[in-house]
């Protein structure tokens, strides 16, 4: 008897380690070329498509750190107290007009202009004031308390590189200089459809053997939250001419497509057979679980990926490939993800083979310590344990069986999931 391929034996041959796939990714994927004028309002999520230098430096004038009195430094005291004459107010956006001389001093506010004539500032709770006299002591130090122009960064320092994420801080670091309009990537576009005679969208009745269709609003979900163009063209049945057909489509209209179901080698799989008819197959099979098959390639231009059915492997699949697949796209520069390394409250079994993403739950225990324990059964046709998860247990190919307090490495899920 001839023996059938499967898609789950743990030690297959042909599977790319989790690894090497993504390097291949990595490789085969070029940052798609438009670009965008956006105003600052418009910005957050996108990519910043040339750096940006600063017109000014940053602060741009020295400046008091604190609400107090302004002073010159050679007049904090040697020994003993010393009485200066307060002589005007320097506020923040109303600087005082004038100079300061030794024996004098300007009440100031914090972000104030520390006036001519002055470089230290004293806080108003070390000073005791008397009518416009203030009494010091010595126990100051020159400069105190003051913001130097440039401290921050200097006019024509880079303050964003290109390939950025436009975050809310960077938008207010370019806010701070008065930067406005510029220019970002375009948003890439993702065509996505669910793969299967037993898939039923939400709202329509289920007939026997029928299932709803939730890896369509899990995508939407996620590809919402990574803000790129989003194209849901639905639910195709195991229909080769008409996967074909959809597939073609998708992939005229979009930088990336996505598939779920269908990928495997059972009777009704058509994604690999078509992607090799139509594309280029990069990889199909890797050794993660969940998550084999997931074909990975090309249809044409466009970013192919056919992810598994099962819901729970095909949110593992989005979150380990597809999404730094948008992110190369956008020409953002790669970050590995920070891995924490947690103790295991649970015995995970595990079988070397396949490098693992269990769902996790992790949380701080009475000392502090990182702790995780699994959300329980690892089914991936099982979502409600994705819903539970906080983060990824993730167990090495080699790995075998976990025991109760091993120490394991864990991945903390982003706002994605
Ligand atoms: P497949 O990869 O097509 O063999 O599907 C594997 C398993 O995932 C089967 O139990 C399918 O019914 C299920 N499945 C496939 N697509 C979806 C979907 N869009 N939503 C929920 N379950 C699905
Ligand atoms: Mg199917």
């Amino acid at each position: 008897m001839k023996k059938q391929t499967s898609c789950c034996d743990d030690f297959d041959p042909n599977s790319l380690s989790f690894e090497q796939a993504l390097q291949r990714i990595q490789e085969s994927i070029q940052p798609i070329k438009g670009k965008k004028n956006v105003t600052i309002r418009e910005a957050a999520g996108h990519i910043l498509a040339d750096d940006v230098t600063s017109p000014l430096d940053v602060p741009p004038f020295i400046n008091s750190a604190m609400d107090g009195y302004a002073i010159h430094s050679s007049d904090i005291p040697q020994s003993g107290d010393k009485t200066l004459t307060i002589i005007g107010k320097s506020f923040a956006g109303a600087p005082f007009d004038g100079k300061v001389n030794a024996g004098e001093t300007v009440r100031i506010m914090t972000g104030a202009v520390v006036p001519e004539g002055t470089d230290t500032v004293v806080m108003q709770e070390h000073a005791e004031v008397d009518g416009n006299q203030i009494k010091i002591g010595g126990e100051h130090k020159a400069k105190q308390n003051v913001r130097n122009p440039g401290d921050d960064f200097f006019s024509g320092d880079t303050i964003i590189k290109a390939g950025e994420r436009l975050s809310p801080a960077k938008l207010g670091l370019l806010a701070s200089v008065g930067v406005t309009e510029f220019k970002v990537v375009r948003k890439p576009v993702v065509a996505f459809f669910s793969t299967g005679d037993e898939l039923k969208g939400v709202g329509q009745p289920l007939a026997p053997g029928d299932i709803y269709d939730s890896n369509r609003y899990i995508l939407f979900g996620m590809l919402e939250k990574m803000g790129v163009d989003c194209i849901d063209m639905g639910v195709v049945a195991d229909i080769k001419e008409e996967i074909e057909e959809t597939l073609q489509e998708a992939a005229n209209i979009a930088d990336l497509v996505i598939t779920s179901g269908g990928a495997s080698v059972g009777e009704a799989d058509f994604i690999k057979i078509i992607l090799d008819e139509i594309g280029e197959v990069g990889f199909w099979k890797i050794a993660m679980k969940p998550g084999k098959p997931l074909a990975f390639g090309h249809i044409n231009n466009t970013v192919f990926f056919g992810l598994p059915g099962n819901p729970v492997s095909a949110m593992a699949t989005f979150y380990q490939f597809v999404q730094p697949s948008l992110k190369l796209l956008e020409g953002e520069l790669i970050e590995e993800p920070i891995r924490l390394i947690a103790k295991c409250t649970n015995k995970i079994k595990k079988r070397p083979g396949r490098k693992d993403f269990q769902r996790g739950i992790m949380s701080n225990d009475e000392n502090g310590q990182l702790i995780v324990n699994t959300t329980g059964i690892q089914g991936s046709h099982m979502l409600s344990s994705m819903a539970k998860a906080n983060c990824f247990i993730v167990l090495d190919r080699d790995a075998g069986d976990i025991e109760v307090g091993e120490m394991v490495e864990v991945q903390a899920f982003n706002e994605l999931i």
